[in-house]
């Protein structure tokens, strides 16, 4: 099960339509929690996905919109009884945010604070650039190893059924029968999470090939001197930042309260990415992941 639930769209401000950030991927067996804003516990119950289904928590800085929702989601994992562990992860300048959020937050579950502070991969799987915002904050790539897939004719050709084609897989060959003959390559999905940021080159390489991007974009592009002063992203170039990683979709999200219809918005990052789905997010939107890409 791979999907995206999000549970907010709103930066700095929320609306009366748009909770503060807060994304749940369901990647697996893991649930990612990104940057919980204020009201995710809610927002959760309001999205049908329960506390006990987060393992990880990714936080790409410490400005409010993207933490205050930490002691609430933490707590409320506390009070259900959640006996797996927990990993948080941050920039490391944000220990004394994360520190007191965390020590707010009801004793009693498994957790295991993890602050980063350079580029890198940081548990299986998940690697973090750094962007380039007022305050020290990174992006998140997500990456499933590159795998074959089965071809069932040619595997019936070659006599292989049933728990045999799981062997395999697993061992690459199976009475003589080698899986490269019976399979082609494909590619591993990839997701991709650039929050507050100017454009810059960590961006371009956390969404590279992304089969979903979730990208920031606060301002519509008429506002880019507001963009460029605080240091986030227009639609236009959260589109542009789509389009050069060739991503099969683009989220749109962390909206400014200013804009009460953000369609236009959609339609800016559109022009950018003609060959990307682009979507903007409303909360308890559900994003699915696109099939697999054949290649290596
Ligand atoms: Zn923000």
């Amino acid at each position: 099960m791979r999907e995206l639930v999000v549970l907010g769209t709103a930066s700095q401000v929320p609306t009366r339509e748009r909770n503060h950030n807060g994304y749940l991927l369901r990647w697996d067996g893991e649930g990612l929690l990104f940057d919980p804003g204020e009201g995710t516990q809610r927002q959760m119950i309001r999205a049908g996905v329960s506390a006990s289904q987060v393992t990880r928590i990714c936080l790409t800085h410490v400005h409010g919109d993207h933490c205050y929702g930490l002691p609430g989601v933490l707590s409320r994992m506390a009070l259900d009884g959640v006996a797996h562990p927990v990993h948080v992860h941050y920039p490391a300048s944000g220990e004394p945010v994360v520190g007191a959020l965390v020590a707010l937050a009801t004793p009693g579950i498994d957790l295991h604070l993890h602050p980063h502070g350079s580029a890198g991969e940081i548990a299986d799987g998940l690697s973090i650039r750094p962007l380039d915002h007022r305050i020290e904050a990174y992006g998140y790539r997500l990456v499933e190893p590159d795998g074959r897939t089965l071809l069932p004719e040619r595997l019936a050709a070659a006599g292989i059924g049933g728990p045999a084609a799981g062997r395999l897989q697993r061992a690459g060959v199976v009475d003589g029968v080698r899986l490269e003959d019976v399979s082609v390559p494909r590619r591993g999905q990839r997701f991709a999470f650039v929050m507050d940021t100017a454009p810059c080159d960590g961006a371009d390489e956390l969404a590279e090939a992304a089969d979903v991007l979730v990208a920031e974009s606060t301002f519509a592009d008429d506002d880019a001197e507001l963009a460029a002063q605080y240091q986030h992203l227009t639609a236009g170039q959260a589109g542009a930042l789509a389009g050069r990683a060739g991503a099969a979709t683009l989220v749109l999200t962390h909206f400014s309260s200013r804009y009460p219809n953000v369609t236009p918005l959609a339609a800016q990052a559109r022009a950018q990415a003609p060959h990307t789905t682009v979507a903007a997010a409303n909360d308890l939107d559900r994003v699915g992941f696109p099939s697999r890409r054949p290649g290596g």
